[in-house]
């Protein structure tokens, strides 16, 4: 199968069915682009990709190339080959949604990723009983001393990528975060595209 690139525009997701052994890129192809991302086993929506799960698996807050991120099973679902960005991908923060636009005075907000995933895995026929924390690609977000966590506009350029081997065969969900909250993606959300490269 050829390689497909689908562009994401901001405030859209797209659903990729993705099979064990195939490359994805996820790519800052405008820039400052935070990218809410999921995984799901193919064959069931209770198994995904887990942050704190993957935290505790790495003992690590943030992951880099060479990492393994596991499911909310422990089980393998996405390696980490590549990543020509700074580095930011932040495993802590929820995904925008319609609460979260509200708990921070900005209802005017629309759309927000949360919807965004509740709607596509409706789509298809698949619906969450609850949802995931995403992995939010290129999303800088720094831990002072502290602890407190702080929002940092992303420093990914245009054409920087992130490049995963799927260990499983799954589903990934991308949203092109439109928040505005924490000038996450350096003033405007601009879109991003994902490649899917099948090995077989
Ligand atoms: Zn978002």
């Amino acid at each position: 199968m050829p390689p497909t690139l689908t562009f994401i525009p901001p405030g859209e997701a797209r659903a990729f069915s993705v099979s064990k052994g195939a490359l994805i890129r996820i790519i800052n192809s405008e820039g400052h682009q935070v990218v809410d991302t999921w995984a799901f086993d193919s064959s069931s929506s209770n198994e995904f990709l887990s942050m704190a799960h993957s935290r505790s698996s790495l003992y690590r807050l943030f992951f880099k190339p060479g990492d393994t991120l596991v499911s909310n099973r422990f089980r393998p679902m996405l390696t980490i080959l590549k990543d020509t960005s700074p580095g930011y991908h932040d495993t802590l923060h929820a995904a925008c949604s319609l609460e979260s636009n509200r708990y921070y005075g900005a209802e005017h907000l629309r759309p927000n990723c949360q919807d965004n995933l509740k709607k596509i895995m409706h789509s298809r026929e698949t619906p969450l009983q609850a949802i995931p924390c995403p992995w939010n690609i290129f999303e800088r977000a720094v831990i002072l001393p502290d602890g407190e966590l702080k929002d940092e506009p992303s420093l990914a350029a245009t054409g920087d990528y992130l490049e995963l081997n799927a260990e499983i065969n799954l589903v990934l969900v991308c949203s092109a975060c439109p928040s505005l909250i924490g000038n996450i993606s350096s003033g405007r959300p601009r879109g991003a595209t994902v490649e899917i490269i099948n090995q077989q």
